[in-house]
């Protein structure tokens, strides 16, 4: 591994929650930083095991607020901590550039003429399903995944085309597609998915309270109220669902 250097910021993925998906490089360089500034979705496993010199700040959110206050304000605990000569790490849950905005603090860092580098993550689009014994993919179910989020900036002009991801590829896993559950099904039905298709929606994945439920897309809106789903959670939508029957094997 390189040098790992004192005025950077690591923009480091921390894995789904079950601490053992932290990478090697990632704990190396979270044992050297001066700084770690961080999120929800963190396992306290990881932080907890760090020296205690090193200086942990909190930036995430409570749990349904998804206005932006403060957003500004990651970046430039970042730019003033590594310009006072710091090891800065921005820790990010699953992999920093899939969601959770690490494209935006990158680019941010970028104006400010900072160095970075990227440590990626074990995300929870792919390890999660994998916990609930769920391939993405199979040579004979699905050759194709996307990975979508069902929160959509309300400002952004161009909206996911629902309908038309319905039939294009084989494999749909969801990251933040609780709240908006029921009209996601009923746009990938009217855009031509089979209602009987398999769906599964792990709760926790990875973490010692993981919950699976499965169902189909007919069946699972009303699944989840009655069930109670709450967030984090990933949807998985496709025939690859069947195999958890008899794949599943991680004793929660
Ligand atoms: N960068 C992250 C995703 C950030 S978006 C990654 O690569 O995993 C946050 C969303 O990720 C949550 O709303 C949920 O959909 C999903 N998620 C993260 N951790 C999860 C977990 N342990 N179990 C289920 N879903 C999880």
């Amino acid at each position: 591994m390189g040098l790992v250097k004192k005025g950077k910021v690591y923009l480091v993925g921390a894995g789904p929650g079950d601490p053992g998906l932290l990478s090697t490089k990632a704990r190396e360089i979270l044992e050297k930083a001066d700084v770690i500034v961080y999120d929800r979705l963190i396992a306290r496993q990881i932080l907890r095991g760090l020296p205690k010199n090193i200086v942990k700040i909190y930036v995430g959110k409570q749990s349904g607020a998804h206005s932006i206050p403060g957003q500004d304000a990651i970046p430039k605990i970042l730019v003033t901590n590594v310009e006072k000569g710091k090891l800065v790490v921005r820790l990010k849950g699953g992999d920093p550039f899939l969601f959770g905005r690490g494209g935006e603090e990158a680019e941010r860092l970028k104006e400010a003429g900072v160095d970075f580098e990227v440590v990626p993550g074990i995300t929870s689009a792919l390890a999660v399903p994998a916990y609930a014994g769920i391939p993405v993919t199979h040579r004979k179910y699905a050759s194709s995944v996307a990975i979508v989020t069902g929160h959509e900036d309300p400002a952004k002009s161009k909206r996911i085309d629902w309908k038309k991801l319905a039939t294009a590829v084989d494999t749909i896993v969801i990251l933040m597609g609780i709240n908006n559950l029921q009209q996601i099904l009923e746009s990938l039905v009217e855009g031509g998915r089979n209602p009987e298709t398999p769906v599964a929606i792990v709760e926790r994945g990875t973490t010692k309270r993981q919950r699976v439920t499965v169902g189909n897309i007919r069946t699972m809106a009303a699944q989840a109220v009655e069930r109670k789903i709450t967030p984090p959670a990933v949807i998985i939508i496709g025939d690859v669902v069947n195999l958890q029957k008899d794949l599943s094997w991680f004793q929660s």
